[in-house]
């Protein structure tokens, strides 16, 4: 195999005809502002190269069950191997899928059981709640089941004519209506707080029906019954407004059977040194490394070994707070992102190419150094990592540092700089400026009042009081695990804040910052009145639409066996309106090439004073490099919740609380400013700012500082500081202290 990876002529979106030769096993930090084009040379041009070339190696019957990918437009692309992507997608959303099963530290566990497990019981599969022998036949091996949350359904206060039942379909005048309020059985004309108890059970349930007196229809089925059996006891549980309706109207509930275990009896009671395989899946990961440690039976010390190896990596990287049991559907992104590391550290493949989005989101400093050991260890196997990062951190533990730039967007896509880390710190270019800047230090602003979290006690949190100050900004801190998301949850439950998440703002590839915003009406009505046509004929869902395309702009052909493939319409070349509609400009701009200008642009070119203020906000919030057309669905997480800012800095009126967690996230070192002064107009208008983060340049410029911890999970759940920035300095216990110390 090749030594060097070599890129030659690389021109995906903003990339300027990049080259660039990378030798391969080392450690490489690609560095830059947002928008610069980090995550078009790493994941959209080498990754997709080799996931590309691994994938043609296949037949088209298999490739169709391989993640798809586009082949990047450069000239020469060669020295690559087959590339594993570690992102920060959160771990499936399978409820049968727990940090045990997903790292198969799990598996080891079954075969330790298997084998040396008291009584003896058998096979792993045994003890597998995946497997029909293992599994517990009442939830089939869940763990949980979902059931109707009574209390939610009925309204008492009302008569059913009035809605009493306030499931979907069964108000007044709906579909299944009559099935209650015209049978005769029951009084639609008063409040079911009035019935007899009797009469109200049986409006739920069947059973209880035909116990009164008085005569049902034979096929009666009660609220309940009928709302289990359409909602529960259906495959079909994937649609929102399903969804939304589960969440209202169920609950999930321990399984009566297992009591959670998942697990049938016999597996369930079987003990290794006195312990269950439920209760040692229940334990901290650091726990349980110890406990494991002691089984001294040489019938299974190979499955110690690995097992002791698997628990270890976890904990190293700072997962010891965890337990095999945790849902992978509860783990944050970068908790996912760890898992996924975990996972791969034991893998025996060397040489291939290991691309990762920003490993330490998330991450206090002193985990943080956990991280960089572990992306060391797979370099050393013979791996070649490439890393998007702003972390000056692991810039600093970089082989080699890659920056794109200068700016973003069309400004950027050029390679910068390219060094180590040393001269990176002298070099005139974004990053190295970066690491060169200290904030001010300011003076904390004096809160309004306070925001009372009363006897939190959720997930590790020890039944904490906490104070938020209202009308500023308070940054919440602590090492991973440490109670921080609890906190803010519990603090969104009791005071109705609103949550700023980085979700993505929409799913249709139709929307775009022009429709997020508002301002395609104002624009359609601009070019309509330049012109003398109707407005209609300026929207890419009607009139002047691109026949062939119908405005999409790109042509999606199904093949049966193949992949379907999407191609630019040839019609319109990708325009997605009429030769006609184009021809109509407004100072030198087609309506399709205003889809092209990026907000900033568009600020000063569009004369549409209302455009210009809706499009101000965005540029306010570090996102002026956006094109007006680009579809939302492009965004990262970071850039989906600065969009979600700026359209709460143009809506909302009164003083509302926001919670927003690690907005730093996908932010360079330059672009922290801008976002702190996001977060400062947030309380400039009397809001008040509660923010998750680990950047230690936003919590030195915090108002308040609530220190959560010291440790993770049984060892956390305390507030260790609650003060100003200056008070926390002062602090011995707290990890955030020493982590700000140091860098002072
Ligand atoms: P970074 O990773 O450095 O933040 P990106 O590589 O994501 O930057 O983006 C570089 C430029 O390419 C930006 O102007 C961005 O808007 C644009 N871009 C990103 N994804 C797409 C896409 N799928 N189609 C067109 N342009 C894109
Ligand atoms: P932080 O935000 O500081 O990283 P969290 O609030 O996410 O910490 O977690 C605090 C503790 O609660 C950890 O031990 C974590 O494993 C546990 N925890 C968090 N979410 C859940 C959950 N959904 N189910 C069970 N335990 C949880
Ligand atoms: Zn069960
Ligand atoms: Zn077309």
């Amino acid at each position: 195999m090749s030594s060097t990876i070599r890129i030659r002529g690389a021109r995906t979106h903003n990339l300027k005809a990049v080259d660039l030769d990378l030798p391969r096993g080392e450690l490489v930090v690609f560095a830059g502002v947002s928008g610069a084009g980090k995550s078009s040379l790493v994941f959209d041009t080498i990754a997709a190269e080799a996931g590309y070339q691994v994938n043609e190696n296949y037949p088209p019957f298999v490739r169709n069950r391989l993640p798809r990918w586009s082949r990047p437009e450069a000239e020469l692309l060669e020295g690559l191997s087959p590339v594993v992507l570690i992102d920060q997608k959160r771990l499936g959303g399978n409820a049968r899928s727990t940090v045990g099963t997903i790292t198969d530290a799990f598996t080891y566990l079954r075969l330790l059981f298997s084998r040396v497990g008291e009584p003896h019981v058998g096979e792993s599969n045994h003890f597998s709640f995946n497997d029909p022998a293992g599994m517990c036949p009442s939830c089939a091996g869940l763990g949980e089941m979902l059931t109707t949350a009574t209390e939610q359904v009925l309204d008492l206060d009302r008569t059913l004519e009035q809605g009493a039942i306030l499931l979907p379909g069964f108000g007044n005048g709906q579909y299944w209506y009559r099935q209650y309020a015209e049978i005769g059985a029951f009084d639609p004309a008063r409040p079911l707080r009035d019935w007899p108890a009797a009469d109200r059970e049986a409006l739920l349930h069947r059973e209880a029906a035909q116990r009164l007196s008085r005569d049902v229809p034979k096929d009666y089925e009660g609220v309940i019954d009928r709302f289990e059996r359409i909602y529960l006891h259906t495959a079909d549980n994937v649609s929102e407004r399903k969804q939304a309706v589960l969440r209202r109207f169920t609950r999930s509930a321990s399984c009566p059977d297992c009591g959670g275990e998942r697990l049938r009896e016999a597996a369930r009671t079987a003990r290794v040194l006195g312990r269950t395989i439920g209760e040692m899946s229940r334990m901290e990961i650091g726990e349980l490394a110890g406990l494991i440690g002691q089984v001294r039976d040489p019938r299974v010390a190979p499955v110690v070994a690995a097992l002791s190896d698997k628990l270890g990596a976890l904990t190293g990287i700072g997962l010891g707070y965890l337990s095999l049991a945790r849902p992978t559907t509860t783990l944050s992104g970068g908790e996912s992102q760890r898992i996924k590391t975990v996972r791969h550290l034991g893998s025996s493949l060397v040489e291939m190419l290991y691309v990762f989005d920003e490993p330490t989101a998330g991450l206090h400093q002193h985990d943080v150094q956990s991280m960089i050991a572990l992306l060391k260890s797979l370099r050393d196997k013979g791996n070649t990592l490439l890393v998007v990062e702003h972390d000056p951190a692991v810039m600093r533990a970089a082989d080699r540092i890659v920056e794109l730039g200068p700016a973003a967007g069309g400004a950027g896509g050029r390679i910068v700089f390219e060094g180590t880390f040393d001269e990176l710190a002298t070099a005139d270019t974004p990053t190295g400026r970066g690491l060169r800047t200290r904030f001010r230090e300011r003076e904390p602003r004096t809160y309004k009042g306070k925001l009372r979290i009363d006897n939190a006690r959720r997930n590790n949190l020890r039944d904490l009081t906490v104070d938020i100050p209202t009308g500023v900004l308070t940054v919440l801190t602590g090492v991973a695990g440490s109670g921080k998301s609890s906190l803010a949850a519990e603090f969104v439950a009791q005071h109705q804040a609103t949550v700023v998440d980085q979700r993505p703002v929409s799913t249709n590839r139709r929307s775009s910052p022009l429709t997020y915003c508002g301002i395609a009406p104002a624009i359609r009505k601009l070019f309509a009145r330049r012109s003398g046509a109707g407005p209609k004929l300026f929207s890419a869902n009607s009139e002047g639409a691109c026949p062939a395309c119908r405005g999409a702009g790109a042509i999606y052909t199904d093949l049966a066996f193949m992949e379907g493939q999407e191609t630019v319409c040839e019609a319109c070349s990708g325009r997605r309106f009429t030769a006609e509609v184009l021809a109509h400009t407004v100072d030198g701009l087609s309506i399709a090439d205003v889809d092209d200008l990026t907000v900033e642009e568009a600020v000063h070119r569009l004369p549409e004073p209302a455009v210009a203020r809706a499009l101000r906000q965005l540029v306010d919030v570090g996102l002026g490099y956006l094109r007006l057309g680009q579809p939302l669905t492009d965004l990262s997480g970071g850039e989906c919740q600065r969009l979600k800012i700026a359209k709460e800095l143009s809506a909302a009126e009164h003083p509302t609380s926001y919670v927003l967690d690690e907005p730093t996230t996908g932010l360079h070192l330059a672009d922290t400013g801008v976002l702190l002064q996001v977060l400062d107009r947030l309380v400039e208008r009397g809001n008040t700012v509660l923010v998750i983060e680990h950047d230690l340049e936003v919590i030195r410029s915090a108002d308040w500082v609530i220190d959560l911890g010291p440790g993770p999970g049984r060892r956390g759940g305390r507030v260790v500081c609650s003060g100003t920035p200056r008070q926390l300095l002062a602090c011995a216990e707290s990890e955030t202290a020493r982590a700000l110390r140091e860098t002072a």
